[in-house]
């Protein structure tokens, strides 16, 4: 086969084999991974060298010269490890574009795509930084999870679903470091095979117009009840559906008190299969803990909520049971906002810039504590109504009293606190 030759970003890559995966739609999912890679790679430095600032403090004062000037080490370690990295592509990219990183792992399980990556680094000049390994993901993982082994930030792209890599990976981020995780398997997740659903990522998911969106949360208490097991805990970051993916990018910390609030962070779905509206049962919550010192310090409970009938108050119709999904936020408004304007401020940088800033600057909009939406077309399709414009909905809402956002996984979606019930108030009175 002839060598094929493919230029994105700083990389130029070599393509000998049809054998080793190259898909070009992925642009915008390796763009959007170097514009964050790039702000929490700047925020984990300075984060690192604050703490190791502070220990040498410490350690000053503990000694005799305590008078004596602190020094700190520089040199801060960020790695990153891609472990399935097929063409080294992504791996190169990272190397020649996002700073402060140290190392980087490449790995693949095909002899193929190793021999194409160790070309590619030659080619692109970043043997210095780049080191290949040929192996399973796992065993990659496992062998770094020793706290002084870890990496500061670990991408999950396989094909299809990502949950096998779980355990290992929630072991081997270094506390504070990030997981950058893609699903392709979008059938499972959006709700045309529940059953499979759950025994890949050990919650329902659910054939509705909000699909994407249960999608991110399920991925995202998979990822967390992974890490819970080992007394951590993730942060999201941003979590994006995109194309025939999603991708989330999480932090990662340990602490076994917060893990306690995991209940508090999932909620069971009551999906009425007549309307589609979706209901939250919580899996947990909090109440101010009198024990506590500080009074503002909270104790994860039960709730002893009445759990969500079995029919639609709406329409009287069955509900189908979901979950659990993760219903805290899905993103960080303040890190998005850091990103978009990095990403606005250089967009040469970027092939996709265009299509980023659009993306973020929808999720920067959404209602982070609603989960879910409605959908504007199922809503007027249900009654059969012709589509009603997504303005005067919003309007009415905001006239109601209610906010209202859209979600950036739907040109038609819905995101509101209002009840189901006003909703379908301001449908029949238009
Ligand atoms: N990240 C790449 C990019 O941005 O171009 C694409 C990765 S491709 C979707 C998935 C890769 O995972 C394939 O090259 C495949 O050989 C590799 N793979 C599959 N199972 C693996 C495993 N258990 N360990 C390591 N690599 C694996």
């Amino acid at each position: 086969t002839a060598t094929k030759s493919i230029k994105e970003g700083k990389a130029e890559i070599c393509l000998t084999t049809e054998k080793v995966f190259y898909n070009p739609v992925q642009e915008f999912n390796r763009d959007l991974s170097i514009a964050v890679l790039t702000i929490f790679t700047n925020e984990y430095k300075a984060e690192q060298l604050a703490k190791a600032e502070k220990r040498e403090k410490n350690k000053a004062k503990n000694t005799t010269e305590d008078k004596k000037e602190t020094e700190t080490n520089n040199e801060i370690d960020i790695s990153i490890l891609e472990a399935l990295s097929a063409t080294g592509l992504r791996s190169i990219r990272y190397a020649k574009e996002v700073p402060n990183v140290t190392k980087i792992v490449a790995n693949d399980l095909s002899k193929q795509a190793v021999e194409t990556i160790q070309a590619n680094i030659v080619h692109n000049q970043v043997d210095n930084l780049i080191e290949t390994s040929h192996d399973d993901a796992c065993m990659v993982m496992y062998k770094h999870k020793h706290p002084l082994k870890r990496f500061a930030a670990i991408d999950l792209d396989p094909y299809g679903c990502p949950s096998v890599f779980l355990d290992s990976a929630v072991q081997s981020v270094q506390d504070g470091g990030l997981l950058l995780i893609t699903a392709t398997d979008m059938a499972v997740l959006a709700g045309n095979a529940p059953e499979t659903c759950y025994s890949k990522y050990g919650a329902i998911s659910l054939k509705t117009k909000c699909c994407h969106e249960v999608a991110l949360r399920i991925m995202l208490q998979c990822i967390e009840s992974h890490a819970n097991r080992y007394s951590r805990y993730i942060v999201p970051l941003l979590s994006i559906s995109a194309d025939f993916y999603i991708r989330v990018f999480v932090k990662v910390y340990t602490g076994a008190i917060h893990c306690k609030k995991t209940t508090s962070k999932l909620s069971m779905a009551y999906h009425c299969t007549g309307c589609d509206n979706i209901t939250l049962q919580p899996l947990g919550g909090f109440k101010p803990n009198p024990t506590e010192k500080n009074p503002t310090q909270t104790k994860a409970y039960l709730p002893a909520a009445p759990p969500v009938g079995e029919f639609c108050t709406n329409c009287n119709q069955r509900h189908h049971l979901g979950g659990p999904l993760w219903s805290a936020p899905i993103h960080d408004e303040a890190f998005v906002t850091r990103v978009l304007k990095h990403v606005e401020n250089n967009p040469e940088l970027f092939g996709t810039a265009k299509r980023i800033a659009g993306v973020l600057a929808m999720v920067r909009e959404e209602l982070l504590d609603i989960p879910l939406y409605h959908s504007m077309d199922r809503l007027c399709g249900r009654v059969h109504l012709e589509t009603m414009p997504m303005l005067i909905m919003r309007s009415a809402l905001l006239n109601a009293g209610y906010k209202v956002s859209y979600s950036h996984a739907s040109r038609m979606s819905i995101k509101t606190r209002a009840p189901a019930h006003v909703v379908w108030d301001i449908i029949r009175t238009w």
